[in-house]
């Protein structure tokens, strides 16, 4: 079995108000967390650029400087997100401030997402039994799919390959089956539990669905639980040969104690030697995943 490649989503959208208060927000926060995450295990660092009071940060600018600050201060490989809800932007502007990092010698990222489908990604209150909105969709056309796996490709990023559900895992498979992907496919299981519920659930039935639909060859996959908690199902994962990605963007982890990020990579390393699996370096990492 493959060691284990372990990346850490260290923020997402997640406010401090809404639970932990270890997310991090500024460039310098961000870099503090990638430093920290790498000496706990995590060869990946996933990050969304914020405002100072935690909003989304779109700047390119502040994305650049955060990726410049992350590689002077480790070997931890980077993978910034496309930015947010997409209502209605263009496929070009989406991936604009990805496209012009990797131009920068110093600030070039290692990962592009790309989200293999469209999703509602509206909160349901569970207490209240509502949906806090009506209109947010992660919107991911064929073309727009297709325009991100040509321009990562030329700009020698690789994809990580999102799926929510089936559906998107079958899409995954077209991107290979079309030589639009390069081999192996890096694929995340967005798990979604409380109150998300646009992926399959953290749960054995949960991911079974996801496997039973992995394309047969050509791909290594990752887990996350986002709404949830995925230590529930973290040991079946590892044990499965996934990997894992994790982080308190996803999940506040209240039951833990509301940990930092590197503590929950800790965690995911302990339950990883327990089992046998060793854990990758960002050298090994890119390996696995036949990146340059
Ligand atoms: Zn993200």
């Amino acid at each position: 079995m493959q060691k284990l490649i372990i990346e850490a989503r260290i923020n997402e959208y997640m406010m401090r108000e809404d639970g932990n208060e270890n997310v991090p927000y500024s460039p310098d926060e961000i870099t503090a967390d990638a430093v920290a995450v790498r000496e706990a295990g995590a060869s990946i660092v996933h990050f969304h650029a914020r405002k100072p009071d935690g909003a989304p940060e779109h700047d390119h600018e502040v994305y650049a400087q955060t990726v410049r600050q992350i590689r002077r201060a480790s070997d931890i490989l980077v993978h910034p997100t496309l930015g947010f809800v997409t209502l209605d932007a263009s496929a070009e502007t989406r991936i604009e401030h990805i496209l012009r990092m990797a131009k920068d010698p110093e600030g070039a990222p290692h990962f592009a997402p790309m989200d293999t489908g469209s999703v509602n990604v509206d909160r349901f209150d569970p207490v209240a039994k509502r949906f806090t909105s009506n209109n947010l969709i992660y919107k991911n056309s064929t073309g727009t799919l297709h325009h991100f796996a040509r321009e990562f490709r030329a700009a020698g990023l690789k994809p990580s390959l999102v799926c929510w559900n089936i559906g998107f895992t079958r899409f995954a498979q077209t991107l290979l089956d079309a030589g639009l992907v390069d081999k192996p496919a890096y694929l995340l299981f967005i798990m979604t539990d409380n109150e998300y519920i646009g992926g399959h659930p953290a749960t054995p039935e949960g991911l079974r669905a996801h496997l039973d639909f992995l394309p047969k060859s050509g791909v290594e996959w990752s887990a996350a639980g986002f709404g949830g908690n995925l230590f529930r199902i973290a040991g079946s994962i590892i044990g499965a040969g996934g990997h894992i990605s994790i982080g308190i963007g996803d999940y506040a982890y209240k039951e833990l104690g509301y940990p930092t990020n590197a503590a929950v990579v800790r965690e995911i390393v302990s339950i990883a030697r327990q089992l046998g699996r060793e854990i990758a370096s960002p050298a090994e990492t890119k390996q696995i995943l036949g990146m340059k």
